[in-house]
C-alpha cells in the first residue's frame, strides 16, 4: 500500500534553538506514524542575517558566489542537527543538502531559480522508511557551484519538492496562519481560514512576508495542496486553494513592504534616449524596478521609479555612468490593499485619498493591479496607515 507523502517546512523561528529543534522533531515523529515525511528547514533563527553581516564587515560588496557558499551553511547546520535529534529518538532520518536532494538551479547567485528537482535519491530514502530532512534555500548551478534561491527561499524549496512528489505541503511558522495584516503590526488583524493562490501570491509580493511569493506561484502551477500552520503541530492553519473567487465582496489583506527606494530622474534635454538606456542597463543587471511614473512640464521630463534599498549602489552606478540628474529617497514603504473584491468594488482609491487628506498623510506614488492598490508613504507612517486602511475597509 502506498503511503501519502507530506512535505513539512519549518522556518528559522521554528528551529531557533535546540529546544525548538526537539519540539519540531516530536511534531515530525507524530506525522511519520501515518505519512511518508520530507522535512525542509531554514537556518536557525536569525543565522542568515548574521552570516550576511559578517561578510559586510569584511567587504562593502562581497562576491556573490562566496556569499552563497557562506549563507548555505546556515541550513546545513539546522538540517543536520534535526536529523541527529530524530535519530536519537529512534526515528530514522537522513539530511540532504539542496544539491544532494537534486535541486538544479540557474541564474544570478543569491537569487537562483529552480530548473528542476531530480527526486530520485529523495524517493529512495523515503522507500527505505527514512525521514528526509532537506536544507531549504539551496540549489546547484550547471557549473557545480552552490547557489541560493533568494531570501525566504526555503518555502520555495518545500513547495518544489511537494510538486515533484505529488505531496501536500505544510509551512510551519510562528503564527497560526495568514492574517488580514501582519498580526505583529495590526493587533486587530483577522485570521483567514481559506485563501486563493492568486490572493496569497499578491499579498506575498506586496510584503506579507509570512510566505515567499515564488512558492505560491509553483504551488498554483502544480496544484500543490498547501497549508500555513503554527509550529505546535495541532492548531489548524490557513488552507490555500485554487479558483478566482469572483463573487467575494471583501478585501482580504493590507500589507507593507519596507526599504523601498524612490528614485526621481530629470531629463532636461526632453529626449528620453538616455533614460531608455538607463532602464535597459538596469534590466541587464537584474535590478528590479517596480512602480514607474512620468510627468512632463514645459518640456522637462520627470521620471520616478521605485526599487529596493538593496539595489541603491547598483542604481547609483548606472545613473552616474549615464550622467543623469537624479534624486533618491529612502525611509519610504509601500502599503497595499489586496483582494479579489478589487475587481468589482468601486471607490476604493477615492476612499483612500479621502483618508490620506483627512489624516494629513503624504504619499509619493500609487500603483494598481487587478486585485491590489499600493501607496508609497513615509516608513514612519506605515503602522498608522495600515490601521486606518484596515479599519476603513473592515479588513
Ligand atoms: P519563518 O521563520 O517561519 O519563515 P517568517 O518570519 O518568514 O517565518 O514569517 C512569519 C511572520 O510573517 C510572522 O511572524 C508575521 O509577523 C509575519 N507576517 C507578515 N504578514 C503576515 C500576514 N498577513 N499573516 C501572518 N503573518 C504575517
Ligand atoms: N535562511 C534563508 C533566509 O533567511 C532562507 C529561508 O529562511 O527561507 O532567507
Ligand atoms: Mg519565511
Amino acid at each position: 500500500m502506498s503511503v501519502e507523502t507530506v512535505v513539512m517546512k519549518f522556518g528559522g523561528s521554528s528551529v531557533a534553538d535546540l529546544e525548538k529543534v526537539k519540539e519540531v522533531a516530536q511534531i515530525i515523529e507524530q506525522r511519520k506514524k501515518n505519512m511518508s515525511v520530507v522535512v525542509v528547514v531554514s537556518a536557525m533563527g536569525k543565522t542568515t542575517n548574521s552570516l550576511i553581516d559578517k561578510a559586510y564587515n569584511l567587504s562593502e560588496r562581497p562576491n556573490l558566489r562566496e556569499m552563497d557558499m557562506l549563507v548555505a551553511t546556515g541550513e546545513i547546520v539546522s538540517a543536520s542537527l534535526l536529523s541527529i535529534c530524530l535519530n536519537e529518538m529512534s526515528v530514522p532520518a537522513v539530511s540532504l543538502t539542496g544539491f544532494q536532494a537534486g535541486f538544479n538551479s540557474y541564474g544570478k547567485h543569491g537569487s537562483n531559480k529552480i530548473e528542476d528537482v531530480d527526486v530520485t535519491r529523495l524517493k529512495r530514502h523515503l522507500d527505505e522508511e527514512h525521514i528526509v530532512v532537506v536544507t531549504g534555500f539551496q540549489g546547484m548551478n550547471p557549473e557545480g557551484d552552490i547557489t541560493t534561491l533568494g531570501r525566504g527561499g526555503s518555502d520555495t524549496s518545500a513547495v518544489a519538492i511537494a510538486a515533484k512528489l505529488g505531496a501536500k505541503c505544510e509551512i510551519y511558522t510562528d503564527v497560526d496562519g495568514i492574517y488580514s495584516a501582519d498580526p505583529r503590526i495590526h493587533k486587530g488583524a483577522k485570521k483567514i481560514d481559506v485563501v486563493t493562490y492568486e490572493e496569497l501570491m499578491e499579498m506575498a509580493h506586496l510584503g506579507a512576508n509570512v510566505i515567499e511569493p515564488r512558492s505560491v506561484e509553483i504551488a498554483e502551477r502544480y496544484g500543490v495542496e498547501m497549508e500555513i500552520r503554527l509550529n505546535d503541530g495541532v492548531t489548524p492553519g490557513t488552507r490555500v486553494v485554487g479558483g478566482k473567487d469572483m463573487e467575494k465582496t471583501t478585501l482580504t489583506n493590507v500589507s507593507k513592504l519596507d526599504e523601498v527606494l524612490l528614485v526621481s530622474m530629470s531629463d532636461k534635454t526632453g529626449s528620453s534616449a538616455k533614460i531608455t538606456e538607463c532602464f535597459l542597463e538596469l534590466a541587464q543587471r537584474n535590478v528590479n524596478i517596480d512602480i514607474i511614473s512620468q510627468t512632463i512640464v514645459n518640456d522637462q521630463t520627470e521620471i520616478s521609479f521605485t526599487s529596493t534599498e538593496a539595489s541603491k549602489h547598483e542604481i547609483e552606478d548606472v545613473l552616474e555612468s549615464k550622467e543623469i540628474d537624479y534624486r533618491m529617497k529612502t525611509d519610504v514603504s509601500k502599503v497595499s490593499i489586496v483582494g479579489t473584491a478589487m475587481r468589482n468594488q468601486v471607490g476604493i482609491a477615492a476612499k483612500v485619498f479621502e483618508i490620506f487628506l483627512e489624516e494629513d498623510i503624504r504619499f509619493y506614488e500609487i500603483s494598481t493591479s487587478e486585485i491590489s492598490i499600493s501607496y508609497v508613504v513615509d516608513t514612519e507612517n506605515t503602522t498608522r496607515v495600515i490601521e486606518l486602511l484596515a479599519d476603513a475597509f473592515n479588513i
